[in-house]
């Protein structure tokens, strides 16, 4: 659920999400418990044969026997996870105990070698107080908008589009996840992202306070005392870039005008085809091109029935032959009722 809070993609790992927010497993809980309770048992008075003391003993007992199913047995392991005794149990109070064990499970979870994203995350974003307990950012607590707290988490998390991040899930080489919005011919990574790639040049420049220091790090600009400034310029630079990249990738689905205007395209390169196929040096009417470029010429390609050009012809057709037979017939009455006359009057 943690995760939910900025919308992290399923793969970033849990270790990240519970450090980000200061947040200790739900392991530690358990553990805490079981020190507690093991402290209990041996702080009960031996005067009396205790039920719940024999129980101990005897688990202790199966346990230095060698038998691994105990409950002792399994109590010992569970405290070995953390590099903890349990014949040696740290003691103090509720809160000491629980440091201790939230020291030594970020002990045991950020040092040695990790993987890559808890390995760039260490480097560039995990902060330890003096006490070793992780520093919980700003942007959760400064009151952003969830579109804002989204942006600056999931950066943080390694949760972003770049290609850094999205040639792994394709098996991309590191070296061949090129930035394809700049002729740098440089991995788009976080830093090329941020510093390095030109075509965020005029947002860096809006947003000039984040760079004014000599020596500009990740670290130091993503933890810049004002979150808000750093998210908006998170989103615009992501804004631009996803423009940028719909315009040269067409990674994007279709839509129905796109549909369209491709077949218009067709349409008409196929009418010029049909008629002007052996003409192609003498320049089409201006009507014409007209003609193509409008949208009714676009309605008139995508209807399966007849052109309506052509049904108008019909219908205009047989309006103007109907007109027309009366006058014919007229016309015939006329001349045989003159040839009619004629022939009287000759005879
Ligand atoms: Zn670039």
């Amino acid at each position: 659920m943690l995760s939910r809070m900025i919308w992290a993609k399923p793969s970033v790992p849990h270790q990240i999400i519970l450090t980000e927010f200061a947040v200790p497993p739900i392991q530690l809980s358990a553990i805490f418990q079981l020190i507690l309770y093991i402290q209990r048992v041996m702080l009960l008075s031996t005067d009396e044969q205790r039920y719940i003391q024999m129980a101990l003993a005897s688990s202790r007992h199966l346990y230095d026997q060698g038998h691994r199913l105990s409950w002792f047995s399994q109590a010992s392991q569970l405290l070995d996870t953390l590099g903890i005794s349990i014949t040696d149990l740290p003691s103090g109070t509720h809160e000491y105990i629980r440091r201790f064990l939230y020291r030594g499970y970020l002990r045991r979870t950020w040092q040695g070698q990790l993987e890559v994203k808890p390995d760039y995350y260490r480097t560039h974003f995990l902060e330890l107080d003096t006490a070793g307990l992780p520093v919980l950012p700003h942007y959760p607590t400064s009151g952003l908008s969830h579109g804002l707290r989204f942006l600056l988490g999931q950066f943080r998390v390694s949760s972003h589009q770049l290609a850094i991040e999205t040639g792994r899930f394709q098996c991309t080489p590191r070296e061949e996840r090129i930035c394809q919005l700049c002729s740098l011919a440089m991995v788009e990574s976080e830093e090329h992202f941020l510093f390095t790639c030109p075509v965020y040049y005029e947002i860096r420049g809006r947003y000039h306070c984040l760079f004014r220091q000599t020596h500009v790090t990740l670290r130091s600009l993503i933890s810049y005392e004002d979150p808000r400034c750093v998210a908006l310029m998170l989103r615009e630079m992501s804004l631009l870039r996803q423009d940028l990249c719909q315009a040269v990738q067409h990674t994007y689905p279709v839509t129905q005008s796109q549909i369209t205007s491709f077949f218009s395209r067709r349409r008409s390169r196929s009418d010029v085809d049909m008629t002007d196929s052996d003409c192609d040096d003498i320049p089409r009417p201006r009507t014409q091109r007209r003609r193509t470029t409008q949208p009714q010429a676009t309605m008139r390609v995508t209807r399966p029935t007849r052109p309506p050009r052509q049904r108008h012809t019909t219908y205009a057709h047989t309006h103007r032959r109907r007109q027309h037979v009366p006058a014919l017939t007229d016309v015939t009455a006329r001349i045989t009722s003159f040839y009619s006359i004629s022939t009287a009057l000759t005879s």
